[in-house]
């Protein structure tokens, strides 16, 4: 690749997680996962992940999908799955009952279910530009559906969001999901020794 394309794909890249961020953050607030938003996929900005970005930069779709292709894995995904929360791979793990699937998901808190359902709707408006509708995000999510390693919790959960999107619109399921994050929060707050409502009630300072 040619120095001025690294520029020229640097330059995408950055707009591309940056629009992609702002979608996100747009759609956290009207659920009310204000700190979420706000954080959400910073580890885009690690070197690790934005020069893979760079070199593999599609527009259409994710670099990932691209270093993948070109190498068997892909460091970027492995670095932001590990680090960021809102992804149902972070929570794959042994299975304590022992079973033979060997690696299960475990069961998400529905903080997150909820910023994987605002991602998947950001970028499916990113990537599908024009094309998008309501329906879009539950699409892609049908046509993955068989690889993915969901707890049934957390499977039933986004359909039910997914669903609601593409039947009810963006107003409905916004408001739907905002009221859920209210009465977890509620939740959380109840079980927490500190009140904090941040460490997952109560996993206070672990
Ligand atoms: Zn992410
Ligand atoms: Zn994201």
């Amino acid at each position: 690749m040619k120095i001025k394309d690294y520029f020229s794909n640097a330059k995408k890249h950055l707009s591309v997680i940056n629009r992609h961020r702002k979608e996100v953050r747009k759609n956290c607030f009207r659920c009310g996962l204000y700190k979420q938003g706000l954080l959400h996929d910073l580890s885009k900005y690690s070197w690790t992940e934005f020069s893979k970005g760079v070199i593999y930069f599609q527009g259409d779709r994710s670099p990932n999908d691209a270093e993948r292709e070109a190498k068997g894995y892909t460091s970027a995904w492995l670095h932001h799955k590990g680090r960021n929360k809102h992804h149902l791979e972070y929570w794959v793990d042994y299975d304590v009952k022992k079973s033979a699937a060997g690696m299960v998901g475990m069961k998400m808190p529905d903080n997150y279910i909820i910023e994987m359902f605002c991602d998947r709707v950001a970028a499916s408006k990113i990537y599908q530009g024009d094309k998008y509708t309501d329906a879009s995000p539950l699409q892609y999510y049908e046509k993955g559906k068989g690889k993915y390693i969901l707890h049934p919790y957390v499977k039933k959960k986004l359909e039910l969001l997914l669903t609601m999107l593409a039947e009810k619109g963006e107003k409905y399921t916004f408001a739907y999901a905002h009221k859920w994050v209210k009465e977890y929060k509620k939740r959380q707050r109840k079980s927490c020794c500190c009140k904090c409502c941040t460490c997952g009630g109560c996993g206070c300072k672990s």
